[in-house]
Formats: structure tokens, C-alpha cells, sequence
């Protein structure tokens, strides 16, 4: 937890383009954009992946969609679409080990996955 850079953004010790923040949920632009509006929604608990969300976070994860959908309205890309996207471990390539909801938005996305 102590190294952990999303828990650093939360504490205010590495800055952040903040989007959005409550007592629970911290949002930020990526600092490397994969598409024109690349943000982090993160909770501001320690869960190092969806693997590790407990019972008593269930709640927690369906106000981070709320948020997801707040932002979509705030940023104006709502109604022109986006995509969520949470990567889950070595294969998912899970990168930074503490749970964050990837929005992507602002171009057409080709690569689907699924
Ligand atoms: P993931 O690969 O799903 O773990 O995603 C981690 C994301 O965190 C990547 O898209 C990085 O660009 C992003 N990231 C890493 N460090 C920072 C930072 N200091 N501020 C904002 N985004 C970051
Ligand atoms: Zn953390």
C-alpha cells in the first residue's frame, strides 16, 4: 500500500488532473492517454483488483458505475459513447495493482475484444 502510486494520487503526494472526487471515489486523466479522454476512476480503498472486492464492496462498486456515468455527463461524451475497461491481473495486464475503472473516450474504438 505504501508503494502504491494510486494510493500516493489519493493522498495528494504525486498530482493528478483530478475529474472527480467524494470521501469514497477518486477520478483522474491517465497520464498516458490511450484515446482523446482517458480517465481513472478509482476507489479510494485499497483493493489491489476485482479479484480481491469483498461482499461489503459491492456497494462501492456500483456507486464507482454511477460516477462513471456522472463524468460521461459532465465531460459531454455521454451520448456519443465510451468504454469501461478494467484489467484484472497478469493476463488482463493489470498493470497498477490497486483496482481502477479505465474510460475511455473521444474517437470511434475499433479493437473490439469482445
Ligand atoms: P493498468 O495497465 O490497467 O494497470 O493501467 C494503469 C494505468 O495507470 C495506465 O494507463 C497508466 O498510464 C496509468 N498511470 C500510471 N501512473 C499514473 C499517474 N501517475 N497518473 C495518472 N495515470 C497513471
Ligand atoms: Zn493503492
Amino acid at each position: 500500500m505504501e508503494d502504491c502510486i494510486f494510493c500516493k494520487i489519493i493522498k495528494g503526494e504525486i498530482p493528478s488532473n483530478k475529474v472527480y472526487e467524494d470521501e469514497e471515489i477518486l477520478a483522474f486523466h491517465d497520464i498516458n492517454p490511450a484515446t482523446p479522454i482517458h480517465i481513472l476512476v478509482v476507489p479510494k480503498k485499497h483493493i489491489e483488483s476485482l479479484v480481491h472486492l469483498e461482499k461489503e464492496d459491492e456497494v462501492l462498486v456500483g456507486k464507482i458505475y454511477g460516477v462513471i456515468n456522472k463524468i460521461a455527463e459532465e465531460q459531454g461524451f455521454k451520448d456519443e459513447g465510451f468504454r469501461v475497461i478494467v484489467n484484472c491481473g497478469e493476463n488482463g495486464g493489470q498493470e497498477v495493482m490497486h483496482l481502477h475503472f479505465h474510460i475511455l473516450a473521444g474517437k470511434r474504438l475499433g479493437e473490439k475484444i469482445v
